[in-house]
């Protein structure tokens, strides 16, 4: 086995780009979940190489959705985005830790509109429309961290030390 101590695997995500063991937020919004697509989706991400360090099912309410896109309350869609996801039953939470998780993620998840998504991504492959693209994922290592704080207590979001890190990290 290669020698790799404790805390290399385990290094601290420290916010800064290109730090090894980065962190990423990712949601399965209600159309993904009602379709059973978070096993899915899941596999995809842990087969790469990344990490599921954060997971819970939650019903978001108002509030919580018009935080989570402030950044799009400008936009003529927010309204009806806001209400779709906050009355539309559960998401599920996810933070993946991993090298390069917070740009690869939005690769492997896709562009905005699944109808010019690349075949191989989440959205190209499992949705249609722009209201109804199953995954959300952070859009930058600021928004992730800001992200994770909004969706996930520090205690929910597991230390973990993955076994399998020596075979994926040189
Ligand atoms: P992304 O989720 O790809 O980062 P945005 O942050 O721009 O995209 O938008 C957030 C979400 O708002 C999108 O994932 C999509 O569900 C919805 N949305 C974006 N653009 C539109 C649109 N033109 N009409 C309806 N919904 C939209």
């Amino acid at each position: 086995l290669p020698s790799v101590s404790a805390d290399e695997q385990n290094v601290p995500y420290q916010g800064l780009p290109g730090t090894k063991y980065e962190r990423t937020f990712m949601m399965v919004k209600p159309d993904g979940v009602q379709r059973q697509l978070t096993g899915e989706i899941i596999k995809r991400m842990e087969t790469k190489g990344y990490v599921l360090v954060g997971l819970k099912m939650v019903t978001p309410d108002e509030k919580l959705v018009s935080q989570h896109y402030d950044d799009l309350k400008a936009r003529p869609f927010y309204k009806g985005l806001v209400k779709y996801m906050s009355s539309s039953g559960p998401v599920v939470a996810m933070v993946f830790q991993g090298k390069g998780v917070v740009d690869y993620g939005r690769v492997m998840i896709g562009v905005t509109d699944p109808l010019k998504s690349a075949p191989g991504t989440i959205r190209g492959d499992l949705s249609v429309d722009v209201g109804r693209n199953t995954i959300h994922g952070s859009d930058g290592t600021s928004p992730a961290q800001d992200e994770i704080a909004l969706w996930f207590k520090p205690e929910e979001v597991a230390d973990i030390k993955n076994c399998a890190s020596a075979w994926i990290y040189e």
